[in-house]
């Protein structure tokens, strides 16, 4: 295999750059191009060890940086293979000039993901913790990270390892049982493998349903500030932000665009967007914006449906109520200005199932219950930020297909099926598990994974 090459720090300047060297020569090429301080020579160096010297241009023998070197030696490191990292002054220019001069000793240029990608061929990881390196990176908050991070220790694999070995044991003794029916086998109980056919099932539909909660504090709600105009949707979306992001104007139907943002809201991530009324209207730009928030509203996951509760409900609040009935999507009320003092009749909103709060998105009172009822509504308050979560859907496909296998299987063998029809689902359900570990991944799928990385990941 070549040996390649990398920057593997972002490409802006910075404190330091980070170039890293991996395959079976990348101590040779190191050694051209990096001179230790004190006339050690990198090929002697242990690994784990670093050295404080200069980046050389082996043509010109011109000192290009001051730089960090440290080695790591095979099976010793990320890759599983030799692997040097330049530690420069993180400049662009730097950088890149470095990468060149590592081109020029030997390397290839590294694509996508391939430093993990040879992590996960040389065993270093399995295909579900390679997956997690990359959210790791992209992680934003500390739920998203901490998921991460027990995927990439193994939870997962671990958790789909220990389903699919008892599956293993299973077809072990529906084979042997099928195969020489004139052994003195203990027959396969019927109840027995019911039993465990379903309890492997259940533990798969804990793990897929974890998925869904775990998946809303790894990317945020997709939310919907809906209301007529001047109930304080501006308002109560700049209190979300923290600072002034719309103008707020006491004329009616100031918000005309669909404005997005991102919000924290305790632990979840709102992904906000503040939608114009639903009222019908002869203006024609107001017009486009009227039926994008119908369109937003039926896409999100989230409506926070404001009222301005100083005043009497009017056509235009109820139409926005029927059409939160009529969706059925999660939403909570939000009764705002509730420091003017109360004048709607609180009964016209109940009835959508929904939580209704009092809230001033002018002083900021009831926010907090705001963040309560968001965080109840998505089951974030109850989730186990220690259980186990498929990292994208690609691993959640794998899981429902070996679901739905299961699930067939135990509907065969309680219609007393032959135990071969049985088999041959159990068999393919295992297939699915260990395609989601990277096990049994196809070349494609390998592929497919390693392209969603960054160049130097
Ligand atoms: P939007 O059209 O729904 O986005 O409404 P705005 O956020 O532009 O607010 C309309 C007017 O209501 C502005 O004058 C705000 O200052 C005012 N407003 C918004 N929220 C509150 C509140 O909680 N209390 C009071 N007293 N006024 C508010």
């Amino acid at each position: 295999m070549s040996t390649i090459c990398a920057v593997s720090t972002p490409l802006a300047e910075g404190g330091l750059a980070v170039i890293r060297m991996s395959g079976s020569k990348a101590l040779e090429y190191a050694g051209k191009l990096f001179r230790p301080f004190g006339g050690k020579a990198v090929s002697d160096m242990p690994g784990y060890t670093c050295a404080y010297g200069k980046v050389i241009d082996p043509d010109s023998g011109e000192t290009v940086d001051d730089a960090v070197l440290t080695v790591f030696r095979a099976p010793a490191s990320y890759t599983g293979e030799d692997t040097a990292e330049i530690s420069c002054h993180g400049g662009i220019y730097i950088a890149k000039r470095i990468l060149r001069l590592c081109l020029r000793c030997g390397c290839d240029q590294a694509d996508r993901g391939e430093f993990t990608k040879r992590a996960f061929l040389n065993g270093k990881l399995s295909l579900t913790q390679a997956e997690s390196v990359m959210d790791m990176i992209s992680a934003r908050g500390e739920y998203s990270l901490r998921s991460a991070r027990l995927t990439r220790e193994g939870r997962l694999a671990g958790r789909i390892d220990g389903i699919k070995q008892k599956l293993v044991t299973l077809l072990g003794e529906l084979a042997a049982w099928v195969d020489y029916p004139e052994e003195d086998l203990p027959a396969v109980e019927d109840t027995a493998l019911r039993s465990s056919l379903s309890e492997a099932a259940s533990e798969l539909s804990r793990i897929l349903k974890d998925y869904d909660c775990g998946m809303v504090l790894r990317t945020g709600i997709d939310t919907v500030i809906a209301g007529k105009p001047n109930v304080g949707k501006s308002t109560l979306m700049n209190t979300l932000l923290g600072y002034e992001r719309s103008i707020v104007t006491e004329a009616a139907g100031t918000t005309r665009d669909v404005i997005e943002e991102t919000a924290r809201l305790g632990e979840l991530e709102l992904r906000l967007s503040d939608t114009a009324g639903l009222r019908e209207t002869e203006d024609r730009v107001e017009k486009l914006g009227v039926s994008l928030a119908k369109k937003r509203i039926s896409e999100c996951a989230l409506v926070i449906a404001v009222f301005d509760t100083s005043c009497e409900l009017d056509p235009e609040d109820r139409e926005l109520l029927a059409l939160l009935r009529e969706l059925g999507k999660k939403h909570i009320i939000v009764l705002n200005k509730s420091d003017l003092g109360a004048a709607a009749d609180r009964s016209e909103f109940e009835g959508t199932g929904a939580r209704i709060l009092e809230l001033s998105a002018k002083n900021g009172e009831g926010l907090a219950e705001l963040t309560e009822a968001v965080s109840e509504l998505f089951g974030a308050d109850t989730y186990d930020a220690d259980s186990t979560v498929f990292a994208n859907e690609r691993q959640k496909r794998c899981a429902e297909k070996a679901y739905d296998k299961l699930t067939e299987a135990l509907g065969a063998a309680e219609l007393g099926e032959t135990l071969d029809a049985v088999t041959v689902l159990i068999d393919s359900a295992v297939g699915d598990l260990m395609e989601l570990t990277g096990e049994k991944a196809t070349e494609a799928v390998v592929d497919e994974v390693f392209s969603k990385f960054c160049v130097g990941k």
